[in-house]
């Protein structure tokens, strides 16, 4: 089956530019210095009857841009959310969730969050107006959450769970078909490279040159990208030390930064 992966966002956790920042990145007239807080859009159509059959559409984390990036690209509906890990620039644009929920709910219910035990605990907790089975507020969004298993079959497309490191928290990659989206990992754990072979699409984060205790830097994300050898690498979740023209000079073959709205085919 054929869909598509497109970029939501490439920015590290405060964006870029970084408010309050007046580096050449964080001022470059390039559009693609900016980036808005790391997510992903997957979309296909079933093959077996794409003329008649609806767009799928399943979300990677819905960070504190996700009103902005879900209006970029004109997202209608959403069918399942699959969360990455709890952090602030990966999960507080969930309540932007709610005007797509009313539909989805009219239609076939509330929709699928996919979370870990750890990242489900934090949603309950920070989104207890949402999730608390003593919630009245009538308008609060319709989700579902839903505990994560190594497969996770959507509309005809397995999500594969990759368990990978994020400083010391385990955090959780996917693979969809051809692609997998790993970001901010740290480490990859070596049962993990199993479940990443004979990729076309690998998107692994990247922050910057200089070590970071839970974050790889661009050394270590070639180091991994040359290991799994997919057709295509692309680095995201960037801080403002890279510059995207300057930097994709000196990447490798096969190994480019992501930005915001780039969409692939990918084979699912
Ligand atoms: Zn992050
Ligand atoms: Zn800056």
């Amino acid at each position: 089956m054929q869909g598509s992966l497109t970029f939501l966002g490439t920015g590290t956790s405060m964006g870029v530019p970084t408010l309050g920042c007046t580096c050449p990145v964080c001022t470059s007239a390039d559009p693609h210095d900016r980036r808005l807080r790391p997510s992903a859009l997957v979309r296909w159509r079933h093959s077996e009857d794409p003329a008649s059959s609806r767009e799928r559409v399943v979300v990677i984390d819905t960070g504190p841009d996700f009103r902005e990036q879900a209006l970029r690209s004109a997202l209608t509906h959403v069918d399942a959310v699959f969360y990455t890990h709890s952090h602030a620039d990966h999960i507080l644009g969930l309540d932007d969730l709610r005007p797509l929920s009313f539909t989805a709910f009219r239609e076939s219910g509330p929709i699928p969050l996919y979370a870990s035990q750890e990242t489900r605990a934090t949603l309950e907790r920070i989104f207890d107006y949402t999730f608390s089975p003593q919630a009245t507020y009538p308008n609060r969004a319709r989700l579902r959450l839903e505990p994560l298993a190594d497969r996770n079959p959507i509309r005809g497309v397995d999500f594969i769970r990759i368990p990978i490191l994020h400083g010391d928290l385990e955090i959780v990659g996917y693979r969809f078909g051809s692609a997998a989206y790993l970001t901010d990992v740290s480490a990859i754990p070596e049962e993990s490279f199993a479940l990443l072979e004979g990729l076309d699409h690998l998107v692994l984060s990247a922050l910057r040159y200089k070590p970071h205790p839970s974050h790889a830097t661009v050394d270590q994300a070639l180091g991994w990208a040359h290991r799994i050898g997919a057709k295509q690498t692309w680095l995201t979740h960037i801080a403002h030390e890279l510059g995207h023209e300057a930097t994709n000079k000196t990447l490798p073959p096969g190994v480019a930064l992501a930005y915001d709205g780039l969409t692939v085919p990918v084979t699912l």
